[in-house]
């Protein structure tokens, strides 16, 4: 018995929970889920937690350059 796999969403793997989500926006090469896209929105800039989400994203803006 083969199911017929249609419909499934392939998603993407999210650079802040490393989970693979169907939905998110597209930080130039890398992938944020719609989840934590929301969660960075409402962290506040002093918290403990935004500053994780900053190195996450710093690493998405400033890929290693060979020199
Ligand atoms: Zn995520």
């Amino acid at each position: 018995m083969n199911e017929k796999r249609t419909g499934v969403p392939d998603g993407e793997t999210c650079i802040i929970c490393g989970v693979c989500k169907p939905e998110g926006i597209h930080l130039y090469t890398s992938f944020v889920c719609t989840a934590c896209e929301a969660e960075i929105v409402a962290t506040e800039p002093d918290a403990p937690k935004y500053d994780y989400f900053v190195k996450k994203l710093r690493s998405v803006k400033a890929p290693p350059l060979y020199s």
